[in-house]
């Protein structure tokens, strides 16, 4: 199970961003996950509830937001964006094309108290 690691992951990386605000109480967590990350949504939502118990996470929400499949064309050269698959050029129709993204997993912000202001990148 990939979710829990990947899950630690993120929440290293929040608490990085947020130490230097010293104690915060986090509302939300949102993070983009690519349609290739091979995330089952139950699995994240378990590692989240099991990582997040105990710390400043607690009692947080996680907010998760679809990021598309992208794609270059072999037979044109067309970069393109996909919700899911099959990939198929848009524009010349061939289905001979190179995945260049879509199986990320990102922290994309923070929304917490005490210190006001959300972190985002
Ligand atoms: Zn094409």
């Amino acid at each position: 199970m990939h979710e829990l690691s990947l899950m630690d992951g993120i929440f290293s990386r929040a608490e990085a961003a947020l130490k230097p605000y010293g104690s915060v109480k986090v509302n939300s967590l949102t993070v983009r996950i690519g349609p290739l990350a091979n995330i089952m949504p139950a699995a994240f939502d378990f590692a989240f509830e099991a990582l997040s118990a105990g710390g400043i996470f607690e009692g947080a929400q996680l907010i998760t937001e679809p990021l598309p499949i992208t794609a270059r064309c072999q037979a044109c050269d067309r970069e393109f964006a996909s919700r899911a698959l099959p990939l198929i050029c848009p524009d010349c129709a061939a289905r001979e094309v190179m995945v260049t993204g879509g199986d990320e997993v990102y922290l994309a912000s923070i929304d917490f108290n005490e210190e006001g202001e959300a972190i985002a990148d």
